[in-house]
This record gives C-alpha cells, sequence and structure tokens, in this order.
C-alpha cells in the first residue's frame, strides 16, 4: 500500500517514509491509496483481543511489509504494556446505550499518548534501520509536549526539544515536561507567548540549511502514523459493544479533526458507525460548518478545555479529500482560498452527505462546568472539561436511542483539576505514577524571544552534528 498527499502534486510514498516526513511536500497530508477492509468475520474476531493484539491486527495492513511483522507486533506489545489499565481503554457505562470510553490511561494522562507512545517507537525503530538521526522541535501550549516527550524520551535515534512559554503553562503541565530525566530531552521556557514559540519553530523550519544540518522533524497531529494508531480503539470499542452485527456510534471532543478522522477510517475499514458527533468549546469553526456549510476562520478564546483552543481544524482536510472524490486539486483550491481568504464552502450536495454522519454541538464554558457536575451526581464519575463536552455532545445530538453512543473522555481529571474542582467539590487526585508529580526535580532553560539563541541552542543539543 502505497500513500498519496491530499494536495496531489507530492511524491507518492509507502509507509515508513510517510511517517518520517508528516507534512507532504505539497503541504498536503498523506493518506493510504486503498483502504483496508475488514470483514464481518475478522471483525467478529476482534471482540475481547487484548489491547495490542488488536491493535497489531488493525494497524499491520496499513505497514506493506515495510517493518516485519514480528518487529512491529513487538513495538505495539511493548507501546500499551506502558499503559496503566489493563484494558487499556475501558469502557464504562454511564446510563442505557451511553458509554465512556477511557482513553487517559497512558504517561501523560491525555489520549494523545495513544498515538504518539507507538509513534516514538516507530520512529526510533525506522531510523535505526536506516542509519538516521532526527532532531524533534516542537512548540506546545501544555498538552501535547509532554505526551511528545514521553514519547521520544531515551530514543537512540531522536533528540527532542519542547518549547513552552515562560511562566504561561500550567504547573502539572510544566513538571509534567521538565521532570523528565533523559539526556535526550530539552525544554525551552521562551521568554515570549505560544503565538512566540510556534513562530519560533516555524522559522526554523523554514531555514532549509538549518533544517537540513539538524534533520529537524516534528511529530505533530498531522503524520499518518498518528491516525493510524488511532484507529485502534474505535474498533476496540466497537467490537466490544457488539459491531458488526450492531452498529456504533462515538461523539469525539474535537480540536485538529484528528481523533474524529480515525473514527471516519474505522468506518471506511467497515465498522458500522452510523453517527459521530464532533464537540467544541467556544471555538468552535467545526460546529459552525457543520451548520453553515462555510469553514470561517475566527480568533482563538481560552476556555477550559485548552486543547481544543485552535483556529484551524488541521486534520478536516484528509475528510474534504474523501468529500471531493479524493480530487487533490479541488483541495488545493480549496486551502488556497481558505490561506487567502480565511473562508471556504462546500456545495449542498455534498454538504448532505457530510450531515448524514456528522454533527456538531459546542459547548461554553459554563454549560461544560454543569455537564462535570450533573455527570458527577448521576454516575460518580468525574470528568475532565474535554470530556465533559464529549459526553454532552453525545447525548444532545443523538438520532437513535437503540444504538450505542461512545463519548471519548480524552484526558484524566487530575489534569484539569481546578475546573473539576469548581463543577463538582471533589478534587481529583494524579494517580499513583504521577503521584510524586511535584517533588521531582525540574530541569529547563529560559531563552530570550531570539532566534539566533535559539537555534545556537538546538545545535548544541542536537547529537545529529556531534
Ligand atoms: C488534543 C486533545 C483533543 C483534541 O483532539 P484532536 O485530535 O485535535 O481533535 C481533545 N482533548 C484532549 C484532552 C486533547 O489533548
Amino acid at each position: 500500500m502505497t500513500y498519496h498527499s491530499t494536495r496531489g502534486q507530492a511524491p507518492v510514498l509507502a509507509f515508513d517514509d510517510v511517517l518520517l516526513a508528516g507534512l507532504a511536500r505539497d503541504g498536503g497530508l498523506y493518506l493510504p491509496q486503498t483502504w483496508p477492509q475488514f470483514s464481518k468475520t475478522e471483525m467478529a474476531a476482534m471482540a475481547g483481543l487484548p489491547y495490542a493484539e488488536l491493535a497489531t491486527r488493525v494497524m499491520t495492513p496499513f505497514l506493506d511489509g515495510t517493518l516485519h511483522a514480528d518487529d512491529f507486533a513487538a513495538l505495539v506489545a511493548e507501546t500499551y504494556a506502558g499503559f496503566e489499565h489493563a484494558a487499556v481503554a475501558p469502557l464504562k457505562e454511564l446510563g442505557r446505550n451511553d458509554w465512556l470510553l477511557e482513553l487517559f490511561h497512558g504517561p501523560t494522562l491525555a489520549f494523545k499518548d495513544y498515538a504518539l507512545q507507538l509513534l516514538g517507537r516507530l520512529f526510533d525503530h525506522v531510523l535505526t534501520r536506516k542509519g538516521r538521526r532526527v532532531t524533534i522541535v516542537g512548540a506546545t501550549s501544555g498538552d501535547t509536549g509532554s505526551a511528545a516527550i514521553e514519547a521520544c524520551r531515551d530514543r537512540a535515534a531522536v533528540d527532542i526539544i519542547i518549547l513552552h512559554p515562560h511562566g504561561r503553562v500550567s504547573e502539572v503541565q510544566r513538571r509534567q515536561m521538565t521532570t523528565v530525566a533523559s539526556a535526550n530531552v530539552h525544554n525551552v521556557a521562551l521568554d515570549g507567548t505560544f503565538d512566540d514559540c510556534q513562530d519560533m519553530v516555524k522559522a526554523m523550519f523554514n531555514d532549509q540549511t538549518f533544517r537540513d544540518e539538524l534533520q529537524l522533524s516534528a511529530v505533530n497531529s498531522i503524520n499518518w502514523a498518528r491516525i493510524m494508531a488511532q484507529i485502534v480503539y474505535y474498533f476496540a470499542a466497537g467490537t466490544a459493544l457488539g459491531a458488526p452485527h450492531r452498529p456504533v456510534s462515538f461523539a469525539v471532543p474535537t480540536g485538529n479533526f484528528g481523533n474524529v478522522y480515525a473514527a471516519f477510517a474505522a468506518r471506511r475499514m467497515g465498522l458500522p458507525i452510523p453517527q459521530l458527533v464532533v464537540g467544541s468549546n467556544a471555538n468552535d469553526i467545526l460546529t459552525r460548518f457543520f451548520e453553515s456549510g462555510a469553514m470561517r476562520m475566527d480568533g482563538v478564546r481560552p476556555t477550559l478545555s485548552p486543547s481544543m483552543d485552535i483556529q484551524v481544524s488541521s486534520n478536516f482536510e484528509r475528510y474534504l479529500f474523501d468529500m471531493l472524490n479524493e480530487d487533490g486539486a479541488r483541495v488545493r483550491a480549496f486551502m488556497e482560498a481558505f490561506r487567502a481568504d480565511g473562508r471556504y464552502t462546500v456545495d449542498p450536495a455534498v454538504m448532505r452527505d457530510i450531515g448524514a454522519l456528522f454533527s456538531g454541538h459546542r459547548l461554553d464554558d459554563e454549560a461544560t462546568r454543569q455537564t462535570i457536575r450533573r455527570l458527577y451526581e448521576e454516575t460518580g464519575e468525574l470528568l475532565d472539561p474535554h470530556s465533559a463536552i464529549g459526553v454532552a455532545a453525545g447525548r444532545a445530538c443523538r438520532r437513535d436511542a437503540a444504538t450505542p453512543m461512545v463519548a471519548l473522555a480524552t484526558a484524566h481529571p487530575a489534569k484539569f483539576p481546578a475546573a473539576v474542582e469548581a463543577a463538582t467539590g471533589v478534587r481529583p487526585a494524579l494517580p499513583p505514577r504521577l503521584a510524586d508529580l511535584f517533588e521531582r526535580p525540574e530541569r529547563y532553560d529560559v531563552l530570550p524571544n531570539d532566534l539566533e539563541t535559539v537555534k545556537a541552542y538546538v545545535r548544541r543539543a542536537a547529537r545529529v552534528t556531534a
């Protein structure tokens, strides 16, 4: 199986090169040229498998022989053995046909671990085989940085440098990054805002010479392998609840559209999903799109669910490519319009197809708090603000009470203790593996918002040039 770009002008690549490339050279995102299909018999046989075994079955067709089957199975087994819960992605019943899929049992307590823990291992494996190394550089406003650091720590072929805005991330978030005692992990507290951090990373990537010299790379959410790893838990939850014989719907708190695109991918592979609900906070570009057919950029507003505070849902381009019959030239035209005018509009006929599967629902911070409180009263479960948006959106939009609706819990409540305590009066405790987070020594360097200073730091940190 080979992969093509949503904009149709980048070279077609095999899995291992797509993994390392991230973004396609034409600015597009990579997708498989043909989708693996699972028969009803194959899906029925997935029910109840150990998570790692199911993950290997679901993902192996995407590799198309670029990795040895045994090597891959071992990487997957090692990845999910590091998760705290024996079921890896346990389902909880909230009410009749109302389910919660807990995706916060990885090392940094957010769903991003499910993909990034595998991605770090895949990077290391493929790079080592090719005799290459990379320097991963990224900016974070909180969550992504710690998941990326945990994924890359101690990997021989990788150095990772993460920039966060000095004094502007929460203490839990900072400590999750700065207490990782690995020689290949480097934290920079930049004197500036998150936007300054992002601009700094962009400037480094835009400097071709520097980029080549350091073999710069990213593990951001447009990497195909992240989507691939996220497809797995939809099959796990779906088959546990009776698929393929019974359809199962999902409600996903959404930012970049990566997680919910993985649900769409599972559907393309045969999982019977009649409805996908997209939950958003006040940053509701997707909800407005589902209502109006117009994708329109807006400023970012800070909310209780910061990992969904986004201006643009970059992975939506993958779904658009599908909706436009895989016509790269049309996707290119849409994305050019978006960049030029901050908006594009989709035909009513296409919108009808989109609306048949997707619905969007927005929750402001007050409604999010109310949902957290109500769920705690109804079930005793503490939900983080992102997960609460998923649950509320699923309940508000469900079309068929007889079909299970599975809401994705994307973060552990202890990642957002203040919001949860304000809503319920209960302060959620960190799980045992992080209980001593506030006692661990921290390591980070404060740097001025100056490109040359940061470049010099990256040069010193990276072993590529050693
Ligand atoms: C990243 C993140 C999201 C949004 O996921 P997307 O794939 O960007 O849609 C939701 N909740 C939490 C806790 C996250 O960290």
